[in-house]
């Protein structure tokens, strides 16, 4: 199959990619490198059947492809808050431009959403169902309305004009090639350990967090494409932590007697969240396989490798 990877140079999409190139698909990798790197593809450059553009899909390409992931959109709050305006773009016009070109090649379609339509969520763990707590005037709204936005823009496609559609809504992942300075936790404190610095909780770090390893989360989100279901279908691994817990246990791996130092909460910071899996495992046969310990040793492995270079 042909298939286009919007955001295939990213964290994700990058994990996707070699996914799909190893089951010798055809790979195109639309991206416009705002948070993703080149290095993250670079294996595939020169491979037949792999092809990387880069373009910004705020405004519309034209491509033959039969399957689309649409990823492309910046993750970490860091770096969607730093241009706030461009990622509500990315995320209406970007995902109205991909829409258009499903259902002018008559592609099946899967949308990168999020635990963030949720927002600070006040039923716990959060199903499918919940319609969410999300402020629409803050700082996070960008990201969080425009995910809300691109589900509902999916939905009207395939309910207007027939387009085949996939919703994956993904909890907190991790792993190898997060960018060291992207302000996501798992990425902060591994860096910071490696660097010998304190970790920085916000807060109390009392909020909770649902932390999905990249191989699992990738293996969801081909399920979800290849199977029956349009979702929305939660996607994340249901071990909750607190963000205390998280910043202890990766100290205490990397760098036993470090300090952990306290700073504020960033504003609209969700208190929990942890994903009622129940839909991905009736309807996907899916649940993560990689526990946080594991998870955790493979990324520092990565991280340790990379920032010595
Ligand atoms: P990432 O920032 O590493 O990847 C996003 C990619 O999209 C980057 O390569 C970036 O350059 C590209 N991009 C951004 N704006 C673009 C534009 N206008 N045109 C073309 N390309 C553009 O993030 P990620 O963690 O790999 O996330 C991938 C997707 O999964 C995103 O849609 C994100 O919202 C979603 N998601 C991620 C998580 C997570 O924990 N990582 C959780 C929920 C949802
Ligand atoms: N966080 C933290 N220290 C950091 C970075 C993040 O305590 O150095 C907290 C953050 O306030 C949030 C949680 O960790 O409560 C997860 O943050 P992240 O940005 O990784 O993801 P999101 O908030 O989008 O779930």
């Amino acid at each position: 199959m042909r298939i286009l990877v919007t955001g295939g140079a990213g964290f994700i999409g990058s994990h996707l990619i070699d996914r799909l190139m190893k089951e010798q698909h055809e790979v195109i990798c639309v991206d416009n490198f705002y948070t993703g790197t080149k290095s993250n593809i670079s294996k595939w450059i020169g491979h037949p059947n792999f092809e990387s553009i880069r373009h910004d899909i705020t405004e519309p390409i034209r491509l033959e492809v039969d399957r689309i992931y649409h990823l492309a959109c910046p993750a970490s709050p860091v770096h969607y808050q730093s241009n706030p305006i461009k990622t509500t773009k990315v995320s209406f016009l970007g995902t109205s431009n991909m829409l258009g070109l499903a259902k002018r090649v008559k592609a099946r379609f899967l949308l990168a959403s999020t635990s963030e339509v949720y927002g600070d969520p006040d039923v716990h763990p959060q199903p499918e169902e919940y319609h969410g707590n999300v402020n629409t005037i803050g700082i996070r709204s960008c990201y969080d309305e425009g995910k809300r936005i691109a589900e509902t823009l999916s939905f009207d496609y395939h309910r207007q004009h027939g387009v085949e559609i996939r919703v994956a809504r993904i909890f907190n992942t991790y792993g190898p090639r997060m960018l060291e300075n992207d302000g996501r936790v798992v990425s902060n404190f591994i860096a910071q350990s490696l660097q010998g610095k304190p970790l920085t909780v916000y807060g109390e770090g009392s909020q909770t967090r649902s932390f999905c390893y990249v191989s699992d989360l990738v293996d969801g989100l081909m399920k979800l494409m290849d199977g029956d279901h349009t979702g929305p279908i939660n996607l994340g691994n249901p071990e909750e932590y607190t963000i205390l817990q998280l910043a202890q246990k990766i100290r205490d791996r990397m760098n036993p007697g470090q300090d952990i130092i306290f700073q504020p909460l960033p504003q609209d910071d969700p208190k929990q969240r942890k994903p009622d899996i129940t839909k991905a495992k009736t309807l996907l046969g899916w649940e993560p396989t990689i526990s946080l310990e594991t998870g955790l040793t493979e990324t520092i492995a990565e991280f340790t490798q990379r920032l010595k270079v």
